[in-house]
């Protein structure tokens, strides 16, 4: 692998370790020659996915956008960042074990709501309103009163 300070493409991997029950392999590597120090992530892909956006663009699926997109939802909910990168994990996790190799945008905020619905509701909440495109006060109430119906 590269070294990220000066690009030479030769550096050496000091140790590994196994993360998160071992579905992600954390490696801390050094560079001899400007005596560099980095760590890398190296996690299981089961399979190259395809998303599909409501114009029927077809683009590669990009776990970071996923990221993103539960930070924002969690954002000063008192979640950790791990328990965010655990989220991602299962998510991302049922996205590659599903049959489909296309998956429309529809589907992962789906998953995603699903799972934000499971640790934390305003997450669920914010996050719902954003994928569904909430556009009045009148839509929170209606999507709120809807949670109410489900949870007893
Ligand atoms: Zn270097």
């Amino acid at each position: 692998m590269k070294c990220p300070f000066c690009h030479q493409p030769n550096t050496f991997v000091k140790d590994s370790r196994d993360t998160e029950e071992g579905k992600t392999v954390r490696r801390r590597r050094y560079c001899e020659f400007c005596k560099g120090r980095f760590t890398t992530f190296e996690r299981i892909q089961l399979r190259e996915l395809l998303v599909v956006k409501r114009t029927g663009a077809k683009k590669p699926f990009n776990r970071h956008k996923i990221e993103q997109s539960i930070t924002t939802a969690l954002r000063k909910r008192n979640i950790s960042n791990d328990q965010i990168i655990a989220l991602a994990d299962r998510i991302v996790l049922e996205l590659e074990s599903s049959n489909l190799r296309e998956i429309p945008t529809r589907k992962i905020g789906e998953i995603i709501m699903n799972e934000l619905a499971k640790i934390d509701q305003v997450a669920y909440i914010r996050f719902a309103s954003v994928y569904k495109d909430f556009s009045s006060a009148r839509d929170f109430a209606m999507f709120i009163s809807k949670i109410k119906q489900k949870t007893p």
